[in-house]
């Protein structure tokens, strides 16, 4: 199956019905097949040729799964950009990939004019929300309007040749480490894990419902969420950021009962008073993926809201999801759930072989989901694709019931005087302390130990706890050679665009500030 598929068996399963809510507009499945008919001809009268990498940089909107499924009919590959992104980091894809066009919106033209300038032969930019072709603000670059493009290409599309192993969407991964790297997923990698989604949520017997779109589109979760939704069924209110209010009102006006959400919209939703002035009832359940969820959060969490959270783990690498806590099963909280349908796992030493139950090693993947490569870059694909397994970099184990646990990442493991430390064991443990609302641990280099340990705190806005008082919590409970040796206190975390918090940033940061032998 190929992704432009999905339009037309969500035609022939459900029929014509209305498919996004955004502010006061809705737009059916039908409406969205026939928008991307024509937007597929129009990038092909603008000269975009098959295999052409396409960029789609915008807020949450109906437009991005017009674009989406628009690039993918005219047979050219999707990049999905976050809109966050500085100017010079999109500069930095749009360079790596040779993208032809960008699709985007006007109140991005500023930051598109930064990202192409000095660019030989830029990318063609296509803007959503103009009427007519104009120059762009500053440069006078040339815009065509998305929707002039769309009226003017209304005539029969010239049906996609695509096979499952073409290529279909490149992601730059938000680069919580080095240079980002664009992950290559093919239409079987993207649908197999949609599907089995999918049937999963099926087997469960809830009706699909009105979910919520808040998680951003560029990133793989939203990208597999709005496949997700051609398959399903239901409908989707989308929101062009987070923002409780707007995520309270979308829970009480559509009679929400479950979204997929990352920790920090978890936290946010938690603890921000204004939710007591909604009707948020109907929530029974989020799912929760993208980076670690802390149980006293999960705890907390489920206290607010009366409703289940299903933390799942994934990585673009693997279309995303891995693994998933399923419905009518056991939940563990910190484990991310058993394997996905199809996908298999396995916790290996440094030379791949597997480890025992209960053994803590890395986290390698395989299945129809798990990419073939870096765009551009074979060392890359080399070092993460070995023995038909993906070498996902993250520190795991998997326990008698084949519920995984992820530990920590591998790049952020501490080695402090010959001992390995998991900073995620102690931030789930300072994460328990009333005074803190956020914590992260990190190594910073140290003469005399190699690495020592901080604790990076945002303390809760009415607490002045100091950082003794949270060096002697750590003592009362920890191994010595395992505590923080100092305390940082900062009012935000350095975050990317799904609100993972960015440690290689946030390592520099400490390491500037603190001083240590
Ligand atoms: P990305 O490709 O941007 O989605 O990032 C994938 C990475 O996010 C994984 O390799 C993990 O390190 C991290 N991650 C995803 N889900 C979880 C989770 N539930 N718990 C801890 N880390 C996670």
């Amino acid at each position: 199956m190929i992704l432009t598929d999905l339009p037309e068996q969500s035609l022939e399963r459900f029929g014509e019905y209305p498919m996004l809510y955004a502010g006061e507009r809705e737009v059916t499945n039908l409406e969205l097949q026939d928008s991307a008919n024509r937007l597929a001809n129009g990038l092909r009268d603008l000269g975009v040729q098959p295999g052409n990498r396409v960029v789609v940089c915008m807020p949450n909107c109906p437009e991005v799964f017009i674009a989406y499924q628009g690039i993918l009919r005219a047979e050219a590959i999707v990049l999905p950009v976050m809109f966050v992104l500085h100017p010079r980091e999109i500069g930095y894809i749009l360079q790596a990939s040779g993208a032809s066009a960008i699709i985007t919106s006007q109140a991005l033209l500023p930051a598109m004019e930064q990202a192409t300038s000095g660019m030989e032969t830029p990318p063609k930019l296509v803007v959503a929300g103009i009427a007519q072709n104009q120059p762009s603000p500053n440069a006078g670059i040339p815009c065509h309007s998305l929707c002039s493009l769309m009226a003017a290409a209304d005539r029969e599309i010239q049906e996609p040749e695509l096979k499952e192993d073409d290529i279909a969407v490149i992601l730059f991964t938000s680069g919580t480490t080095g240079q980002p790297k664009g992950v290559m997923l093919t239409h079987r990698n993207l649908y197999s894990n949609a599907a089995a989604a999918v049937r999963l949520a099926e087997e469960s017997g809830d009706e699909p419902g009105t979910t919520l779109g808040v998680l951003p589109l560029a990133h793989i979760y939203g990208f597999t969420m709005a496949n997700t939704l051609f398959l399903r069924g239901g409908s989707m209110a989308i929101l062009p950021k987070f923002d409780v209010r707007m995520v309270c009102e979308a829970i009480q006006k559509y009679r929400v009962e479950a979204f997929s959400a990352v920790p920090a919209m978890i936290y946010a939703l938690t603890t921000a008073p204004e939710v007591e002035e909604y009707d948020v009832s109907s929530l029974e359940s989020v799912g929760s993926g993208s980076a670690p969820l802390p149980i006293s959060l999960i705890e907390a969490f489920r206290k607010r809201f009366n409703a289940e959270i299903y933390e799942g783990y994934g990585l673009s690498e693997a279309a995303p999801t891995v693994s998933a806590h399923r419905k009518n099963e056991t939940i563990k909280p910190g484990s991310v759930g058993r394997a996905f349908p199809g996908v298999e796992v396995r916790i290996a030493d440094d030379t791949g072989s597997p480890l025992a139950t209960g053994e803590v090693g890395e986290l390698l993947v395989r299945g129809e989901n798990i990419t073939p490569g870096y765009y551009n870059n074979e060392e890359a694909t080399k070092a993460a694709l070995r023995d038909g397994w993906l070498h996902t970099g993250d520190v795991a184990r998997l326990d008698e019931d084949g519920y995984l646990y992820i530990v920590d990442r591998k790049k952020d493991l501490i080695l402090r005087g010959g001992f390995n430390i998991y900073p995620r064991d102690l931030e789930e443990l300072i994460s328990r302390h009333p005074a803190v609302a956020e914590v992260a641990v990190v190594g910073v280099p140290s003469e005399r130990m190699g690495e020592e340990v901080v604790a990076v705190v945002v303390r809760n806005p009415d607490s002045e706890i100091s950082e003794e008082e949270l060096l002697a919590f750590c003592q009362e409970r920890l191994a010595k050679y395992k505590t923080p040796r100092q305390v940082v206190f900062m009012d935000t975390m350095p975050r990317n665009g799904v609100g993972k918090i960015l440690k290689k940033s946030l390592r520099e940061q400490v390491a500037e500030q603190v001083e240590i032998e």
